[in-house]
């Protein structure tokens, strides 16, 4: 099947000839013909399955002949993150070079004057994450009465991110005559087919490749590791690895700034991307990463959905993601429009259970990858876990990465003595006892914390409805302090011993040594950490 067969314009077939594609993929040929013909449609697709480009193609033909009125949009785009909404927007403008089409993206973290100067002279698509779109009506400038189409793209992430009171809000406000919706979603959770249920009509299903595939062109391995050696194991790996254009997955914000910042000292050439950057830098980082300026992303999972950056060959997660979805979004990154790629997770003792959930969901092990001197005598797997399964029938992958651990091996035995004594001092038993025992004292605040994360999940997600504003987010401080109040008790006034004040000394001058190498040394509270601790919320 051809392009032509679909029953797009020239003006589109040209477009379209000047981005290379050859034929269609499955969910536009699927979809376009529907979308052309007027029919609601439902779309089950996830992310690099082309299915940007299978709706806005029909949706630009549709919307050739007419005009736009000021403040009330022809069509509207919903996306659940900025980027998302970012790269529709871009490609928009590739399929739409031929015809004279308006367009705006109202996203939050840019400037309400400018957003609203572009809708006063009249849209005929308006690509838009909720929030803000929310912000813009709410404000009395924008009027969703003339929107003949409405797409809502990742309504599935729209789900995970709470978002769909107001996608349900803003389908209401877009009066039902004459309406044709689109729906896009990776799944078909419950929430998202009694939305559908409620807006389609007589919706046409297409449906593509199902969401917990990973692409056989990704080479899959897992680290396991102590937690204080994952900036090392993240070294050695790149620094081993031919990595040109990577990724690498935190799952806490702060953690994100953290890695970010050593491997800035370290003299990599790498950018950061999370829910808290501004948008104007997270605009900026991306530009450079995507242009090869930057060469590494320490990301979020903001960065973990629909980002479509073909150059990008190496997934690393450096936390294990807690969603298991996560893990095939994140590691999807790679590998994109059959290209190869590689994915290392590092997963430490305490995430055997995401582990294997991640395995479940993806049915197959991913193959374990040793690096002598710093993985040694760790293991994430749970006595349930996949291990055995791995050593019965060991898949292709799982051969391939024996053979590079093999390489490794060899290649780290030839390092230098100077890293075999960095390893040997980060491996010290007493401070890795005493971070586990306090992992197991986390363990049992992590009930309490847990809910208070959730908690704050929800205050995050009314944040980033409103924009983001008034941020004061726990789950990136980490669990509050519990206080005394005004009340001290008498044993906290008792002056301190001489012994122990010296003591004291002596540690705060070991504290204040410099560190031998930023991307080694690692907190020790990062062992401690509680999966509460963990979450994180971007805001979108
Ligand atoms: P998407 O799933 O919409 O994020 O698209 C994933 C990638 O596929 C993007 O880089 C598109 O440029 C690319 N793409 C879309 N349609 C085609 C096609 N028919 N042939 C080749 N690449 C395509």
């Amino acid at each position: 099947m051809t392009f032509a067969d679909l029953g797009l314009s020239d003006d589109l077939l040209k477009a379209i000839s000047d981005q290379g594609y050859d034929e269609p993929t499955p969910i536009q040929a699927k979809a376009i013909p529907h979308v052309l013909g007027g029919a609601d449609v439902m779309g089950i697709a996830q992310t690099g399955t082309g299915k940007t480009a299978g709706f806005t193609l029909p949706m630009i033909d549709r919307l050739s002949n007419g005009r736009a009125k000021a403040r009330m949009p022809r069509s509207l785009i919903i996306c659940p993150t900025r980027e998302l909404a970012t790269q529709v927007a871009e490609n928009f403008k590739l399929y739409g070079k031929y015809k004279k089409l308006t367009m705006a993206l109202l996203i939050g973290g840019v400037a309400f004057g400018d957003q609203d100067r572009l809708i006063d002279r009249g849209v005929d698509v308006l690509i838009a994450t909720p929030g803000r779109l929310l912000d813009h009506v709410e404000r009395g400038k924008l009027v969703l009465l003339g929107v003949q189409i409405l797409v809502v793209d990742e309504a599935d992430r729209m789900l995970d991110m709470g978002f769909i009171p107001d996608v349900e809000r803003i389908c209401a406000l877009v009066p039902a005559a004459g309406r044709q919706m689109l729906f896009f979603s990776a799944t078909m959770a419950p929430e998202i087919k009694r939305l559908a249920d409620k807006f389609l009509r007589d919706p046409v299903k297409v449906e593509v490749a199902r969401q917990a595939t990973t692409a056989d062109t990704v080479a899959q391995h897992l680290v396991q590791v102590p937690p204080r050696q994952k900036r090392k194991a993240l070294r050695h790996l790149l620094d081993q690895e031919e990595v040109n254009t990577s990724i690498i997955f935190c799952n806490r914000k702060r953690d994100v700034s953290d890695l970010f910042s050593a491997l800035i000292r370290n003299g990599y050439s790498v950018g950061a991307l999370h829910g808290d950057i501004p948008q104007n830098l997270r605009t900026e980082t991306l530009d450079k990463f995507r242009n090869g300026e930057l060469k590494m992303l320490v990301a979020s999972d903001v960065a973990a959905r629909g980002l479509d950056i073909p150059s990008v060959g190496h997934v690393f997660n450096f936390d294990l993601p807690m969603n298991a979805e996560d893990y095939v979004h994140r590691i999807g990154r790679t590998g994109r429009a059959g290209r190869t790629g590689t994915a290392y997770s590092f997963a430490t003792e305490k995430d055997g259970k995401y582990l294997e959930a991640i395995e479940a969901l993806i049915k197959k092990p991913i193959a374990r990858l040793d690096i002598p001197g710093i993985t040694e005598g760790t293991k994430a797997d749970t006595a349930k876990s996949s291990n055995a399964k791995s050593d019965n029938a060991k898949s292709d992958d799982a051969k391939s990465a024996d053979a590079k651990s093999e390489r490794l091996k060899s290649e780290s035995a030839k390092s230098d003595s100077t890293k075999s004594e960095t390893a040997k001092s980060d491996d010290k038993p007493a401070p890795q006892k005493q971070a586990d025992n306090r992992g197991e004292r986390n363990n049992d605040r992590q009930n309490n914390n847990q809910r208070r994360t959730n908690n704050n999940d929800r205050n995050d997600q009314n944040n980033n409805r409103r924009g983001g504003r008034g941020r004061n987010r726990r789950d990136d401080l980490g669990p509050p302090v519990v206080g005394l109040g005004d009340h001290v008790p008498a044993f906290m006034l008792v002056s301190v011993a001489p012994a122990a004040r010296s003591q004291k000394a002596d540690s705060a001058k070991k504290d204040s040594a410099p560190a031998a190498d930023d991307l080694t040394s690692q907190k020790a509270d990062e062992t401690a950490s509680s999966p509460a601790d963990n979450q994180t919320t971007d805001a979108a």
